[in-house]
C-alpha cells in the first residue's frame, strides 16, 4: 500500500498514529492548530524511534527514513491527496463536529475520514459530513506503537467498503482490527472506564492509597498496569470526558464520574502530561 495518510491532532495519540503509518512505509502529514504541538509531536516520534533503535528492532537509517516520511502543517488544506484521514484531536464533541465538517470540505472525494475518539458517537460525527458512508471509528490504543488492538467502530451509515478499507489499513500497520458497533464508549472504554472510576472512588473514600489500589489490581488480577497509573497515562481530562459521554449516552447513574476525578481535572492535575495526577511524574 502506498496511500498518503493525514493525521489531524499531533498529541500523544496523533503522533503515535503518524509513527506507525510512517514506519509501515506510508507518507504521513500531521495537522495541528499549533506549531508547538507539531514540534512536540515530531520530537515524541523521534524519541520513540530512538527507543526502538536501542532495542535493536530498528536501524539508524530506518529511523531517518520514518522521520522523512512525516511532514507537518497547521493548515487543514494539507489533508488533500490523502486516502485516509485519521482525526485524533482533543476529546470534545463540538470540536470534533467542527473538525469533521472542515475535513469533509478539504479531503479528496474518495477519502475515508476516521476518528480516534474514545467515546463520541461515530454516527453523530458522520452526520456532520456529506459522506457518512465513508466515516468510521479507528480507535488506536495508547501507546500506539506498542499496543496491538485497533477497535474499528461502524457508525449507522458506515459502508462495508469503508470498513474493509480501514481493516486493510490497520493490518498494513501491523495491528489487529476488531469490529464493533457504535454505542457510547464502544467496547474498550465501556468496560475500562467504570473500573478506573471505581478505583478513583476507592481513593476518594479512603479505602486504600493509590499505590495500594494499583498493587492489588496488578498482583491480584494480573493487570500489567494499575487502573490509576493507566488513568494518568490516558489523561484524567480524557477519562472525565469519556465518563461524561457514557453517563449521558447510556443514562445510567453507574457511569457518573467520581467527584474526585472532576476535582483533579479542575486543578489541572491531568496525569503524566501535566506532571501530576494520582502519581507524580
Ligand atoms: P492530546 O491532548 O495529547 O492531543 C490532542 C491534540 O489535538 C493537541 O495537540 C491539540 O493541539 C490538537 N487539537 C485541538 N484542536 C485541534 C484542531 N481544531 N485541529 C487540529 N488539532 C487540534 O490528546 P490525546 O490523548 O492524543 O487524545 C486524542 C484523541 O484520541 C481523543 O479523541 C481521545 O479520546 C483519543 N484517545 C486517547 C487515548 C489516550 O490514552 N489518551 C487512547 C485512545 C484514544
Amino acid at each position: 500500500m502506498s496511500d498518503r495518510i493525514a493525521v489531524v491532532g499531533a498529541g500523544q495519540m496523533g503522533n503515535g498514529i503518524a509513527h506507525v503509518f510512517a514506519q509501515s512505509g506510508f507518507d504521513v502529514v500531521m495537522v495541528d492548530v499549533a506549531d508547538a504541538a507539531l514540534a512536540k509531536g515530531r520530537e515524541t516520534i523521534a524519541k520513540n524511534l530512538d527507543r526502538q533503535v536501542k532495542k535493536g528492532t530498528l536501524t539508524d537509517a530506518g529511523k531517518v527514513g520514518v522521520l522523512a516520511r512525516v511532514t507537518t502543517s497547521t493548515s487543514m488544506d494539507a489533508i488533500a491527496g490523502a486516502a485516509l484521514v485519521v482525526e485524533a484531536a482533543t476529546e470534545h464533541r463540538e470540536l470534533k463536529f467542527r473538525i469533521f465538517a472542515d475535513m469533509d470540505a478539504k479531503a479528496d472525494a474518495g477519502a475515508v475520514l476516521a476518528t480516534n475518539t474514545s467515546s463520541i458517537s461515530i454516527t453523530e460525527i458522520a452526520a456532520q459530513t456529506k459522506r457518512a458512508g465513508q466515516v468510521i471509528g479507528m480507535h488506536f490504543m495508547n501507546p500506539v506503537p506498542v499496543m496491538q488492538l485497533v477497535e474499528i467502530i461502524r457508525g449507522l451509515a458506515t459502508s462495508d467498503e469503508t470498513t474493509g478499507r480501514v481493516i486493510a489499513w490497520s493490518s498494513a500497520v501491523g495491528k489487529t482490527p476488531v469490529e464493533v458497533n457504535d454505542y457510547p464508549g464502544f467496547v474498550a472504554n465501556r468496560i475500562l472506564m467504570p473500573m478506573i472510576n471505581e478505583a478513583i472512588y476507592c481513593v476518594m473514600e479512603g479505602v486504600a492509597a493509590p499505590e495500594a489500589i494499583d498493587t492489588v489490581m496488578k498482583l491480584g488480577m494480573n493487570h500489567p498496569m494499575g487502573p490509576l497509573a493507566l488513568a494518568d497515562l490516558i489523561g484524567l481530562d480524557t477519562c472525565l470526558a469519556i465518563l461524561d459521554v457514557l453517563h449521558e449516552g447510556l443514562g445510567d447513574s453507574k457511569y457518573r464520574p467520581c467527584p474526585l476525578l472532576r476535582k483533579y481535572v479542575a486543578a489541572g492535575w491531568l496525569g503524566r502530561k501535566s506532571g501530576r495526577g494520582f502519581f507524580n511524574y
